[in-house]
């Protein structure tokens, strides 16, 4: 059983100019191991910013609160410190990284994670399994990570991640973002499968609803202009496909 707690977390991005922009103006959210919560709200509202500053992405200044892993400092830990406490974060827009082939990628992390490497004899099976169940041809085992991939194709990546390294918390930017029907269906069930097997607690960050008919939420939280301003249950989320974010937005400026 784990629990990840962000109190009152306010972040800035860091400008070029090395001036701060603020973003994040007090989130408040508590994700426990078997949850899925839904963070739902408009372009440029910093669903990223909270995503990357969790990871601890160095764009990103804490200004305030805090965050929390089983009552452990995530914000003091650095970024390979909190994937060894049990966090991962799939991006919205998942980086290449020429020179480095999944099947490396791969191994390398779970070492990272686990703190040893995986067992040569089960770790073949298991990546090449991970692979069929998310639909990528073995092949792109040889590839360089995201290198030429297509959307649908880096995100099924991200999701043979999130199986093979197993994390306590997982925090999905966008993973139906660019998807078609079929990639968001199998995407989806790796989710399900890994919620399943392992009981993770999910943090899914989106746009649009339509997700949400393949991963149900426990927790739907509305996010406009960095903070959240609504929570319920799944039905909120019924009510946003329906209405959209409208009224919200104008509240804010109002
Ligand atoms: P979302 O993921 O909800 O679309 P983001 O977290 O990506 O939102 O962005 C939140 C806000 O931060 C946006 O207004 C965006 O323009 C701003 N922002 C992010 N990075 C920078 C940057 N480097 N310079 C200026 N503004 C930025
Ligand atoms: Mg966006
Ligand atoms: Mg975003």
């Amino acid at each position: 059983m784990s629990v990840l707690e962000i109190r009152d977390l306010q972040v800035s991005v860091k400008l070029p100019e090395g001036e701060l922009k603020p973003i994040l103006a007090g989130v408040t959210l508590t994700v426990r191991s078997g949850e899925t919560h839904a963070i739902m709200g408009p372009n440029g509202s910093g669903k990223s910013t909270l995503a990357y500053s969790i990871a601890g992405h160095p764009k990103y200044e804490i200004t305030g609160g805090t965050v929390t892993l089983d009552g452990q400092d995530v914000l003091a830990m650095a970024v390979d410190e909190r994937a060894r406490a049990g966090l991962f974060l799939a991006m919205q827009y998942p980086v290449e990284v020429p020179g480095v082939s999944v099947a490396n990628f791969l191994r390398t992390a779970k070492t990272a994670i686990d703190g040893e490497a995986p067992k040569l004899r089960t770790w073949g099976a298991d990546l090449k399994g991970a692979m069929e169940r998310l639909g990528m041809d073995p092949a792109f085992a040889q590839r360089n990570v995201n290198e030429g991939f297509s959307g649908g194709e880096k995100k099924r990546h991200e999701i043979v991640q999130l199986e093979l390294l197993r994390p306590k918390i997982a925090i999905l930017d966008e993973t139906d973002s660019g998807l078609d029907v079929d990639a968001l269906r199998v995407v989806s069930e790796g989710v399900n499968r890994v919620k399943e097997t392992t009981g993770i607690g999910t943090l899914l960050i989106t746009h649009y609803t339509r997700i949400l008919r393949y991963i149900k939420p426990d927790f739907v939280h509305v996010f406009v202009a960095g903070k959240i301003v609504e929570e319920g249950g799944p039905e909120l989320a019924e009510k946003l496909e329906a209405e959209g974010y409208e009224r919200y937005v104008t509240g804010a400026a109002a």
